[in-house]
C-alpha cells in the first residue's frame, strides 16, 4: 500500500477528542518473523530518529489530550535505545499529558532488546505494563519462526520485566507445525511459573504475504489437524485458569483487574487514534488507516501531520454487526442494548420483533449451540469458543441489503 488519500475525512484530520485512547506504532524489529503480518521492517539502516520525529508530529496533529490508555506497539518498541525512548515518551507527555490520565500504558517488548535497566527506564517514563513476546520456549521452533532470541533469552526478558515492578504480559503462539501436547504443556507451565498477571495465547495463522503462508503453499509446512489445535486451545485455557488467570477473551487470560483495558476498548468497538505507519484509527464513526510503508507515511505527516491510505465510514447497521463481532470475543459477551449504543443503531419500531436485526442472528446461533443467553448477555458457548471468528463473522454480513428474515 503506498499512496496517501485526499481529502482526509474531517473526523480524522484534526486532534481527536480529549480522552481518546492512543496507539503508537513503532515499525522496527530486529528482523522480520516468518509468520508476522504486522507492518514492520528490520531496523538496520533505518532512520529511527526521523521516525520518532514523525510519530511526534503525527501525535501533535491527531492525538487527543489525556488518553485513558496508551499502547506503544509494533514492531518492537523496546528496540529503541533509552535516549530514543525518552524522546518519544517525553514528547508524548508534553503533547497529551498521558501521565495525568492513563491508568494503563503498555509497551511491547522483545526479549533481545529488554533488560532490567530498560524495563525500569520504561517505567520511569510512564509505562505501567510491559508485554513481552515469548512465542515459544524451544530454540528450534524460535528459529523456524524467524525470532532472533533463544528460549533462555525469553525467560530472562520476562524476569527483567517482572523485576522492574511492571505489570507483565507474555505472548505465546500455539498450533505451529510439529507442536505436541507435551511441548505445549511444558511451555505453558514454565511461563505460568512466573506467576504473571496476564497471558496471551494465539493460534498461529498463515497470513497471506508471510513466509509461513508461502511455505505452507509449497508444502514445506504442514498445518496441525483440527482436533489437535482444539486440544491445544483447551489446554491453554485449563492451564491458565488453574493458575488463577481468567479467560477474559478468546485468546487472553488475566488475574482479576489485570485485563488489558486498551484492548478491551477495541473489543467494545470504542474509539482510538493510531499513529505510525500501518496504524488504524477509529474516531467519530470513521475508521482509517495509515500507509503500510514508511516513506509515504513520513511524507504525509511532513505535509501536515496526517497520512492516511484508506478510510471508511460505516453505516449504523454495519457498525452494529461489527460491535457484536468484536464483543462476542469477550467472556462477558455483549447485550443487544450495548451493541446498539456502541453502534448508534436505532431500530425501526415498524419492523416489530425484527427491529434489531442482530437479534435474529444471535437467536439462530443460540439454537445452533454456538451462543448462550444468560440474562441479557449473549456469550460464546464451549462449542462456539474455538470457532469464535467464524461464529462472530455471521454478524459482519449485516448490511442494508442483507437483513435476516
Ligand atoms: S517481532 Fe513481532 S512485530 Fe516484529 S516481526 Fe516479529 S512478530 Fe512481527
Amino acid at each position: 500500500m503506498g499512496g496517501v488519500i485526499a481529502p482526509v475525512p474531517r473526523q480524522i484530520s484534526g486532534r481527536a477528542p480529549q480522552g481518546t485512547p492512543l496507539y503508537v506504532h513503532v515499525p522496527f524489529c530486529a528482523a522480520k518473523c516468518h509468520y508476522c503480518d504486522f507492518f514492520s521492517v528490520a531496523a538496520e539502516g533505518e532512520d529511527l530518529e526521523g521516525a520518532i520525529d514523525a510519530l511526534l508530529a503525527e501525535a501533535a496533529a491527531r492525538a487527543g489530550p489525556l488518553p485513558p490508555t496508551v499502547f506503544v506497539g509494533g514492531g518492537t518498541p523496546s528496540l529503541l535505545d533509552e535516549t530514543q525512548l525518552t524522546r518519544l515518551f517525553e514528547g508524548l507527555q508534553s503533547l497529551i499529558d498521558f501521565r495525568s490520565s492513563a491508568l494503563e500504558v503498555t509497551v511491547e517488548c522483545n526479549p533481545e532488546s529488554l533488560d532490567r535497566r530498560k524495563a525500569e527506564h520504561l517505567l520511569a517514563l510512564g509505562a505501567t505494563r510491559l508485554s513481552v513476546g515469548v512465542q515459544a520456549l524451544d530454540d528450534g521452533v524460535l528459529e523456524r519462526f524467524g525470532r532472533v532470541h533463544s528460549a533462555a533469552d525469553a525467560l530472562r526478558g520476562v524476569e527483567a520485566a517482572r523485576a522492574s515492578g511492571a505489570r507483565v504480559s507474555t505472548d505465546l503462539i500455539y498450533a505451529y507445525p510439529g507442536q505436541t501436547t507435551d511441548k505445549w504443556a511444558s511451555d505453558l507451565s514454565t511461563l505460568l511459573d512466573f506467576e504473571l498477571s496476564h497471558l496471551s495465547a494465539y493460534n498461529l495463522t498463515y497470513e497471506e504475504g508471510t513466509r509461513f503462508h508461502r511455505w505452507l503453499g509449497e508444502g514445506k509446512l504442514a498445518q496441525l489437524p483440527d482436533e489437535l489445535e482444539l486440544e491445544l486451545f483447551w489446554m491453554a485455557r485449563r492451564a491458565a485458569t488453574e493458575r488463577g488467570l481468567d479467560a477474559y477473551e478468546v485468546s487472553n487470560y488475566a488475574s482479576s483487574g489485570y485485563e488489558c483495558a486498551h484492548n478491551i476498548g477495541y473489543w467494545r468497538n470504542g474509539p482510538y487514534v493510531g499513529i505510525g505507519p500501518g496504524a488504524v484509527s477509529h474516531v467519530g464513526g470513521v475508521r482509517a488507516g495509515n500507509p503500510r510503508s514508511i516513506p509515504p507515511w513520513r511524507s504525509g505527516v511532513d505535509k501536515g501531520g496526517v497520512a492516511l491510505a484508506w478510510s471508511e465510514g460505516l453505516g449504523a447497521l454495519e457498525k452494529l454487526g461489527e460491535t457484536w463481532w468484536l464483543g462476542l470475543r469477550l467472556a462477558q459477551g455483549i447485550t443487544p442494548a450495548e451493541a446498539r449504543a456502541a453502534s448508534g443503531f436505532e431500530p425501526d419500531p415498524a419492523r416489530g420483533p425484527q427491529a434489531d436485526p442482530a437479534l435474529a442472528i444471535a437467536t439462530r446461533l443460540v439454537e445452533s449451540g454456538h451462543l448462550e443467553l444468560r440474562g441479557e448477555r449473549y456469550r460464546l458457548t464451549e462449542s462456539g469458543l474455538p470457532v469464535a471468528d467464524a461464529v462472530a463473522a455471521e454478524f459482519l454480513r449485516l448490511t442494508p441489503g442483507n437483513l435476516p428474515a
